[in-house]
């Protein structure tokens, strides 16, 4: 029989994950995603906003719901059996949220929600991790998608919180160098990274609060910004109450740049690395990534060929470059709001 919600040919519902042995990495599949709502046309349409089933009558926000269309749940459609290598699958077991940040459904981004707002936002996430912890999951992915350029289908302002039964691959890689780092020179890499970017100061954007924000000498994308605690810290759970606000006066700061370089709004992605929540990690740095996707105006930097299909990032510029921009555009907000 048809399951509510689900289409295509296979009228099961599948939620789970499927090993690529060639890239030693994990695939979510959820066929419930599918009919997901693109771009209601009406706010009286949209989920997010204050009235909508989901929402009800809130008066505040950040609020976290439950994702209608989750690539992980709790409790998955149980498998025939996981397969057998190189073809292995396992459920897709975990969590997926949605931060709603604002009750306006207009408000173009989540600078616009204020330092204040944005500290809640971080703490609802750090919540969220410590929960997630006591519930056995590998890992909490906090990120954010802005823009149609990037796919975003509901442009109330949202981020998102996937709760994982494993480490995102990405986060992988970062452990496994800033561990041959940490074995080598008993530092953390990160730390490292920091101390050499502040140095030379040609990349950094802003530095206050216990936090720097900078370019990498090494950004994939035109327009990239990494945002690190100054203190050598693992999880979001481990910051201080004046920490996650220094970090939200980075955040708004970096994000309000973002979109005064070209004076228009920036399609962006921002991802959160935080440690994996089982085990220790004392080589780790929690740090902030944004990946500003314009090159110039009206000019998106797509990941092609080389990007998609080789795996190594091409820059038009420099990253200098891109800093002093960002540092002249950070400037003009600070003057002109
Ligand atoms: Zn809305
Ligand atoms: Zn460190
Ligand atoms: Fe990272």
């Amino acid at each position: 029989m048809r399951e509510p919600g689900v289409k295509g040919v296979n009228a099961r519902r599948v939620i789970e994950l499927r090993w690529d042995p060639t890239l030693s990495e994990w695939v979510m599949i959820s066929n419930i995603r599918e009919s997901r709502p693109w771009r209601p046309t009406s706010e009286s349409a949209c989920p997010f906003c204050p009235g909508s089933p989901e929402v009800g009558e809130r008066s505040e926000a950040p609020f976290l719901l439950e994702n209608r269309f989750p690539m992980l749940v709790p409790d998955p459609p149980r498998l025939d059996g996981v397969g057998e290598y190189p073809l292995v699958k396992a459920p897709g077991r975990g969590e997926c949220y949605v931060i709603v940040e604002s009750l306006e459904h207009d408000l173009p981004d989540l600078s616009f929600v204020g330092v204040d707002g944005v500290a809640k936002v971080i703490e609802e996430v750090a919540n969220l991790t410590r929960r997630a912890m006591g519930e056995g999951y590998a890992y909490v992915l906090w990120f954010r998608n802005r823009g149609e350029e990037v796919g975003v289908s509901l442009t109330h302002p949202h981020s998102q919180v996937y709760v994982t039964p494993f480490t995102p691959s990405k986060v992988l890689r970062e452990l496994t160098s800033a561990w041959r780092y940490f074995r080598l020179r008993g530092e953390c890499l990160f730390c490292k990274v920091l101390k050499e970017e502040l140095r030379s100061g040609e990349r950094v954007v802003l530095e206050g609060g216990g936090f720097a924000a900078f370019v990498p000498f090494y950004a994939h994308w035109p327009f990239e910004v990494h945002i690190y605690p100054e203190r050598h810290v693992q999880l979001l759970t481990q910051l201080s109450r004046e920490e996650v606000r220094g970090l939200a006066e980075a955040l708004v700061k970096v994000l309000k740049a973002l979109d005064k370089v070209f004076d228009k709004p920036m399609p962006y992605v921002l991802a959160t690395h935080q440690a994996p929540l089982r085990g220790e990690y004392p080589h780790y740095h929690l740090h902030i990534e944004i990946y500003g996707m314009l090159r110039a105006s009206g000019k998106l930097k797509y990941a092609a060929g080389m990007e998609q299909g080789g795996g190594n990032f091409t820059y038009d510029s420099t990253p200098e470059d891109a800093a002093e921009r960002l540092r002249q555009a950070l400037r003009r907000v600070e003057e002109h709001g």
